[in-house]
């Protein structure tokens, strides 16, 4: 791995690694997946579960995918002046000013609730211009979206707001990533009800969309229907359900930054919860909760060091971690130590080590934090 300095000024040797060539391997294994007609909305927030939103949008052919989704106008805005040219969904919610603000750079606008809709169609009648919007339904995940009693409102909003144009209806599955549970039934059928029902008062979208990465992976999706995939494109494990086509698409690395030899007997870092048990060689690296590294993973992960497992051992601070290397041959300062990623015929996945934090994949994806520069390979 380069250790040169870059352009942005990254002098740390804790790196994040992301292969967009992965990543676009994945989204064509998604695509795969998709019944005719359907189409791949990417959905990139959180910058991009911690990959990186714009080199990973901009990486996406307007072929292969219909539209990115992303949480905020924050997110959005940053792909707009990347100058992105796939179309932008904003899944919200959203005030009054940043309405307007989506309207303006022709945003699209996932509405999530009434008082939403009544801001945007406020918003369209002003501007006299279209605003396209997104409408979501909840139909059992208790959060965003109309319920059946915001239905009646809604329909009026929209009969009286001819500049509101009404692209999408969607909602989202709560447990599509449980095969047995029957909710995720009930929640097509209170969808199908609540869409019967706009439609019946005169309200129709052209296109629906519902499926996550589990529902998608699934095949729980309806010809001609969009899907929102965030977690499959950056290969999540549990998902893949055995068939190996999504591959991961971060490898998080850094270097010994010091090795050295202890006694039996000696504590290791904050609190001495850890004291060695033999003469021990411990190697310090330079990267610690600050860094997203999760602090539930004290005396509780690997890392990889010349091909081979090593434990963290003592607490992980805010800028360091200590990992017991004793019996690795030839270990020596400044080796490439990998956190997540594959290292020899070794692989530590963001899966093992949200197991082991108690924690989600997503999670720990999307909290590697800001001060670990991203560099991008296979684009
Ligand atoms: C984040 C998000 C998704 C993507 O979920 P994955 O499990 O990562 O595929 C889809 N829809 C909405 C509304 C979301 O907020």
């Amino acid at each position: 791995m380069s250790t040169a300095t870059d352009p942005a000024g990254h002098w740390r040797p804790t790196t994040v690694e992301v292969d967009i060539a992965a990543f676009l391997r994945n989204v064509d294994a998604v695509r795969e997946m998709l019944p005719p007609g359907s189409r791949l909305i990417a959905v990139l927030k959180a910058d991009g579960y911690g990959h990186g939103a714009v080199p990973l949008a901009r990486a996406c052919s307007k072929h292969h995918v219909a539209m990115i989704a992303v949480a905020s106008m924050e997110e959005a805005m940053a792909l707009h002046e990347a100058a992105v040219d796939i179309p932008i969904l904003v899944l919200g919610p959203l005030g009054n000013d940043e309405i307007a603000l989506a309207a303006e750079y022709e945003i699209v606008i996932g509405v999530t609730g009434p008082e939403m809709l009544e801001a945007v169609a406020g918003v369209a009648k002003r501007r006299r211009r279209p605003v396209r919007i997104h409408l979501k339904l909840d139909s059992g995940m208790g959060r965003m979206g109309l319920v059946e009693s915001d239905l009646a409102r809604a329909v009026e909003i929209l009969a009286h707001a001819p500049f509101v144009q009404l692209d999408a209806i969607y909602s989202q599955y709560s447990t599509a990533s449980d095969p047995g549970n029957p909710h995720t039934a009930s929640q097509v059928t209170r969808f199908r009800e609540m869409v019967d029902k706009l439609r019946g008062s005169g309200i129709e979208a052209p296109l629906e969309h519902m499926a996550n990465s589990a529902a998608t992976m699934r095949s729980l999706v309806d010809p001609g229907s969009f899907v929102r995939v965030g977690m499959a494109l950056f290969g999540g494990e549990s998902l893949d359900r055995g068939r190996s086509a999504l591959e991961p698409v971060m490898r998080w690395t850094t270097r010994i930054a010091r090795l050295k030899s202890l006694p039996t007997g000696s504590p290791v870092g904050f609190g001495a919860t850890f004291v060695t048990g033999r003469e021990s060689r411990i190697a310090t690296l330079p990267v610690g909760y600050a860094d997203g590294y999760p602090f539930r993973l004290s005396g509780n992960a690997d890392v990889l060091v010349r091909g081979r497992r090593a434990p963290i051992v003592g607490r992980i601070s805010m800028d360091l971690i200590t990992v017991d290397v004793t019996g690795i041959d030839d270990v020596a300062l400044e080796d490439d130590v990998v956190l997540v990623g594959r290292q020899g015929n070794q692989i530590i996945t963001v899966e093992e080590l949200a197991e082991r934090a108690g924690t989600l994949s997503y999670e720990v994806l999307c909290s590697v934090g800001r001060r670990v520069p991203r560099t991008y390979v296979g684009g």
